[in-house]
């Protein structure tokens, strides 16, 4: 283990700077990049002068901030938001899309959306962040254009959750042959090999899906390609949470993108509020929904808005296996409907 910072000076050829001074070379017969993406901070005239929170600061605080305003409604921004908003902080969100978690399905962000506001979460929808003002942890003043016109937003600390650059640039990939996207990523196909030879990347700076989870299983398809195995990313099922209360949980196909792919699905769909459980319990925010094969019994899609649903995710990811072609057996419409009621 080497604590620096790589570069490519040639193919298969790292200089590494060390973090305890130094530099080494290290040249090698395979290499495997997993450098990662860090926090987007957008072009906003004064924004990156009045240093906002990253997630990174942001959950090393030892002070609340009286008013956090936060840069972006993805999943990132709506944890924090909440944290902070429970920890007491006033919250406010600017998202600059019509709704909230715009990769969603529209009723999974109005869901949601209320659920923060009861909180006492302030939500600005179509906002463009214009300019911002002072220093974040001090005293800062954000400038914003809605529909209803320029808004000024008085703050204490900005945290900014706009999305993720990867950190690809500047470690000396051209000279290494390694090709990028238009977006910054390493190119790469399903087996994860990039345009040089030897060179494998892995996780979210291969643009795999940003999840600890993935980066692990693009190891793992590497590391049995390497063994004389077979596999791809191509078709794999990606399960994730959002760590909010109620959580967010999903698994498969979304309405969205079901229909994009000119898939014709039937959607089964449950208040959270007509469970048992949840009535016992108190916790009746939320929902629950199937996406079926049209001819089919097929679960080919699971959302779930509720308490508990980090727990359902493994029962319905185990479902939506059954669903997809390459798996043998087809899930009976009579263990769904079960499986929604229990
Ligand atoms: C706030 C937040 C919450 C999240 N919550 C969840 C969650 O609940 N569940 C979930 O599954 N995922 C979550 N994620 C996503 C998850 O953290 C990432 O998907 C995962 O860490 C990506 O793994 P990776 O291996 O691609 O890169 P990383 O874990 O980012 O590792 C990359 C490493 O490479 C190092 N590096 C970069 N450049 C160089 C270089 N030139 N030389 C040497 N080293 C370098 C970096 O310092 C870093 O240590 C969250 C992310 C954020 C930001």
């Amino acid at each position: 283990m080497i604590m620096g910072s790589g570069r490519f000076r040639a193919p298969k050829t790292l200089e590494v700077t060390l973090n305890d001074g130094g530099k080494r070379v290290l040249a090698a017969d395979k290499v495997f990049l997993n450098v990662g993406t860090h926090a987007a901070i957008p072009n906003v005239p004064g924004l990156d002068a009045a240093r906002p929170l990253t997630h990174v600061e942001a959950l090393e605080l030892d002070y609340l901030p009286p008013h956090l305003v936060v840069i972006g409604g993805g999943y990132v921004g709506l944890e924090m938001a909440q944290a902070y908003r429970r920890f007491g902080s006033d919250v406010t969100i600017i998202e600059p899309g019509h709704r909230l978690m715009g990769r969603e399905d529209i009723d999974v962000s109005q869901e949601m959306q209320p659920i923060l506001r009861e909180e006492g979460i302030e939500v600005l929808l179509e906002a463009e962040l214009l300019q911002v003002r002072g220093q974040s942890g001090e005293r800062v003043g954000l400038v914003v254009r809605t529909a209803a016109g320029e808004q000024n937003i008085d703050g204490s600390d900005i945290l900014i959750a706009a999305g993720r650059v990867p950190n690809t640039a500047g470690i000396g990939l051209e000279e290494a042959g390694v090709r990028l996207d238009s977006r910054g990523y390493v190119r790469v196909n399903g087996r994860l090999e990039t345009s040089a030879p030897d060179v494998w990347a892995i996780g979210e700076c291969a643009g795999s899906p940003q999840f600890t989870h993935i980066s692990e299983d693009d190891f793992r398809i590497i590391r049995d390609n390497l063994a004389g195995k077979n596999r791809s990313t191509r078709d794999r099922l990606v399960a994730y949470c959002m760590f909010t209360d109620p959580l967010l949980a999903h698994v498969g196909l979304s309405e969205g993108e079901a229909e994009r792919q000119g898939i014709t699905i039937r959607v089964a769909k449950l208040p959270m509020n007509s469970v048992l459980g949840a009535q016992a319990t108190e916790q009746r925010q939320g929902f629950m929904k199937a996406l079926i094969g049209e001819n089919d019994d097929r679960v080919l899609g699971f959302t779930m808005i509720g308490a508990e649903a980090a727990k359902s995710w493994p029962r319905c990811k185990q479902q939506c296996w059954q669903a997809f072609p390459i798996r043998r057996s087809l899930t009976p419409h009579s263990r769904i409907r079960r499986w929604l009621r229990g």
